[in-house]
């Protein structure tokens, strides 16, 4: 079979020769089929080119949340560590509380069987593996120890609450100002001169001064009886009685409460009185005791 062959002709302006060459059909052929392979191969290597293009966008995006990530958690364990601390400080001033309420005479008969201290050996456990242990665990640390610690100030909010009640029914200050001519305990009888024992204190105050109560109370007695004259007796509860003798009168009645610091009758003489003064007693289940026991100086 004859070789097929393809003319090119270079057809130059008038004054030059016309230039023909002639190519095999074959090399044509192939140079089209090189052609064609070349677009290709080159267009794919567009595609993977644009691809990859895409993908070290993509890499350098997440590389860079990557980072932040990085720099969010050490921020976090910082925000951990601080917080740490400062829950430690907490359970410190939570324990230092307690002690406090522990030797306090008014918050004592609550305070002990509730009471147990928060934190404790655990805080230095807690702030020791701060730095070690995943940040999880340390949220979740965390979490326990505010939970004891909220536990922990509820009882001493309630504590305390109770404290203030207590105190509002103690007899804590004094029904009269005025100097003491009698103390509580033996004492020589001031009609016969024999030794005898004195229930309470005598306070001396002006006739018609202000007799105030203690402590909050309940009037259970208001009427005359024997040497008492004029006797007034408080129930503050907690088996805990007071009585104000020789009154010259009676500014309230039997049933009534009484808040701390209320007026309840005036100075008097009446009974077994040489002068004008309250004699003034403490009693406990009914047994008398030195009312300077819960009284300030003064
Ligand atoms: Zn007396």
């Amino acid at each position: 079979m004859a070789k097929r062959f393809y003319s090119c002709m270079v057809v130059p302006d008038a004054n030059h020769r016309l230039h023909r060459r002639r190519m095999p059909a074959r090399l044509l052929h192939a140079f089209g089929v090189i052609g064609v392979i070349s677009f290709l191969v080159s267009v794919a290597l567009g595609f993977a080119y644009t691809q990859m293009a895409f993908k070290v966008a993509d890499f350098d995006k997440l590389q860079a949340e990557n980072n932040e990530l990085k720099i969010e958690t050490k921020n976090l364990e910082i925000s951990a560590q601080e917080l740490g601390s400062r829950v430690t400080a907490l359970e410190t001033v939570s324990e230092k509380l307690t002690k406090v309420m522990e030797s306090d005479v008014f918050a004592r008969p609550f305070a002990k069987p509730n009471i147990t201290v928060a934190g404790g050996s655990r805080e230095n456990q807690a702030t020791a593996t701060l730095s070690s242990d995943s940040l999880r665990n340390n949220v979740a640390l965390l979490l326990d120890r505010t939970n004891d610690l909220q536990s922990h100030f509820k009882l001493l909010e309630e504590v305390t609450q109770k404290r203030a009640v207590a105190i509002r029914q103690t007899p804590t200050i004094w029904p009269l100002q005025g100097p003491i001519v009698s103390r509580f305990g033996s004492r020589p009888d001031p009609y016969t001169g024999d030794a005898e024992m004195h229930l309470g204190l005598d306070i001396v105050g002006n006739y018609g001064s202000a007799v105030k109560a203690p402590a909050d109370g309940e009037v259970v007695y208001a009427n005359r009886k024997s040497d008492y004259g004029n006797l007034i007796i408080l129930n503050h509860g907690n088996g805990l009685t007071t009585r104000y003798g020789h009154l010259n009168g009676f500014n309230v009645h039997v049933g009534q409460r009484i808040q701390k610091g209320e007026v309840i009758a005036g100075v008097g003489m009446t009974g077994r009185a040489t002068a004008p003064h309250l004699h003034y007693e403490v009693r406990q289940y009914d047994r008398p005791v030195n009312p300077q026991l819960y009284l300030p100086r003064g």
